[in-house]
């Protein structure tokens, strides 16, 4: 199956309760031969409105960073969510709910087979990482799990709520290049 295939069939679920109040179903937007993934923890209004990831002014700036190390969502990466659908006035999700969906994110990495995967923010750390990580603790440092290489940085939008942590944030994107010249064949 490829990744438009798997759009089709998730823009039609209703795994879990989320789907009751949705506007678009967020899948996820970037390369098809995309060697890093970036995963958030679900749509928020704009992203629900438009159907797209990091859409709004968390993803105006976490496009700024992409810029810096020569990343491009419509060209070398691909962004993602636990959840797709965004929860209720933006509250974190429930277990059940990012449980449910799962699957459809299992399913991306299956087809992407990223070599690094970044997470933006605590939830999707906590999800993909570690369930007691601490981005505060460890952001920017490489985890290699499966073959695959997970790091963890600031959720933008925690980043425009406490500025001074962005220089910490553009030293995670300096590593991640690094890494990406490491290992990965065609990002650059
Ligand atoms: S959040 Fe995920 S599991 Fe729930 S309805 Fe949306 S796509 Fe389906």
């Amino acid at each position: 199956m490829d990744l438009e295939t798997l759009r089709a069939q998730c823009l039609n679920c209703t795994r879990c309760e989320l789907c009751q109040t949705r506007t678009n179903v967020v899948f996820g937007q970037g390369a098809s031969d995309a060697e890093v993934l970036f995963v958030g923890e679900g749509p928020g209004q704009s992203e629900d409105e438009q159907g797209l990831p990091f859409v709004g002014r968390s993803g105006q700036l976490l496009d700024k960073y992409l810029f810096a190390i020569d990343l491009d969502r419509n060209r070398n990466c691909y962004i993602a969510n636990i959840v797709k659908c965004r929860p209720p006035k933006n509250r974190d999700p429930m277990p059940a709910e990012s449980e449910a969906c799962m699957p459809w994110l299992r399913e991306q990495f299956r087809i992407l087979r990223p070599k690094i995967v970044v997470c933006l923010g605590r939830i999707a750390a906590q999800r993909m990482i570690d369930k007691n990580f601490s981005v505060t603790r460890s952001h920017g440092q490489f985890i290699q799990k499966g073959g695959i290489y997970f790091m963890a940085t600031y959720h933008p939008a925690a980043l425009l709520r406490q500025p001074q942590n962005k220089p910490e944030a553009f030293g995670d994107f300096a590593a991640l290049r690094e890494k990406i010249l490491e290992v990965c064949t065609h990002t650059y």
